[in-house]
């Protein structure tokens, strides 16, 4: 489905790349939010985030001071001028925050991930004038994310972007959130004209990782960050190790490269068809490598084989991937290409069979 989205501008908000929103991952007293607040717009941050309910993963952690800190937001507008935002998860939330006048009503991962709740969301927003940002659900899954935005569409919100915040594993290592980067571009090749903000304190889980991630999010030409920011980030009542002051997050804006992805040299353009004919050529020794192994299901049929031999299989895989590594491919990515290959190769021979 076509989304014809309306551009998100902010009167007195540069339109110029990254647009940043920043606050503490959690409200939690007046005092905190107001000085938050006062530190990042001094810092030039003209939008302000703060999670009012917050979803956590198990129970008896802090989870959020409820509608009594969106008083606190409405100061941080009087105050500062910023705009705000919260994350919503019920309709109960959605009136509340809309009642207070957020300007942006942000989806967690937990909530895009369940099409109740996002219907709940959407039926409580219809007719509403507001900005909202779904984050991609927990689990990487690129329909799911979209139909968030699609039933947000669908209420006649217009003014909608995705917010890319991970993807939750067991296997912590490196990141809190695994980014799988293919997936947000991806999103963004099916939807052109919708703004994708990173959220590098979600990604990373830790301070040092704000930096290289935003980076990251640069060069692939998002259009924001989102950043958690706390005025005293180790006395934060949630994700401590993944908040900075407002004054590292001015440094680490400072240092951001910016480059224009648009700009195209001579040079570029002839990387690009090199490219395009290597690619060309690829899909040609597929179509062709699929072709024999047809041919080789043909045989198995009247030779009365069955289509999986897996010493051949062991054989292959073991044999490419050495093929691989000396031609400097890793064994992983090796791996991968080879597993499709196979899958796509027995499919095939499966045909041949019937
Ligand atoms: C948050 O932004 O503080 C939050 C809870 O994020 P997520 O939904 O990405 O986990
Ligand atoms: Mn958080």
């Amino acid at each position: 489905m076509e989304l014809n989205l309306e551009k998100i501008t902010f009167k007195g908000v540069s339109e110029e790349r990254p647009l940043v929103i920043a606050g503490p991952c959690s409200a939690e007293t007046e005092e905190q939010v107001l000085t938050t607040a006062c530190e990042l717009a001094d810092k030039g941050i003209k939008i302000f985030r703060a999670g009012i309910w917050k979803p956590r993963t198990k129970p008896g952690g802090f989870e959020g001071v409820g509608s009594e800190g969106l008083m606190w937001l409405k100061k941080v507008k009087e105050k500062t001028g910023m705009y705000t935002a919260v994350e919503v998860a019920t309709e109960k939330h959605v009136a509340e925050a809309l009642k207070y006048g957020v300007d942006i009503l942000w989806i967690g991962a937990r909530t895009s991930a369940n099409p109740f709740a996002m219907q709940e969301i959407a039926d409580a927003v219809k007719g509403a004038e507001v900005i909202m940002l779904v984050k991609n659900p927990v689990n990487p899954d690129i329909d799911l994310w979209i139909g968030a935005l699609e039933r947000l569409y669908n209420a006649g919100i217009r003014k909608l972007g995705a917010v890319h915040r991970g993807f939750s594993t067991c296997e912590k290592k490196i990141y809190r959130n695994l980014p799988h980067w293919s997936i947000p571009i991806e999103l963004r090749r099916r939807i052109p004209n919708l703004p994708i903000i990173c959220d590098p304190s979600h990604i990373g889980g830790k301070r040092e990782l704000i930096a290289p991630v935003s980076q990251q999010a640069m060069d692939l030409n998002f259009d924001g960050l989102i950043i958690e920011a706390h005025c005293s980030p180790d006395e934060a009542w949630s994700d401590a190790s993944q908040q900075i002051t407002p004054e590292a997050l001015d440094l680490i804006l400072n240092t951001l490269v910016i480059r224009d992805m648009n700009q195209t040299t001579e040079n570029l353009n002839s990387l690009r068809r090199q490219i395009d004919t290597i690619d060309n050529d690829m899909f040609d020794l597929l179509a062709k490598r699929m072709r024999v192994s047809r041919e080789i299901g043909i045989y198995k049929k009247e030779h009365n084989m069955s289509v999986l031999q897996s010493a051949r299989y062991d054989e292959i895989i073991q044999k490419r991937i050495e093929i691989g590594e000396t031609l400097g491919l890793s064994p992983d990515f090796s791996m991968k290409i080879l597993e499709a290959v196979h899958e796509e190769s027995i499919r095939n021979q499966m045909e041949e069979m019937k």
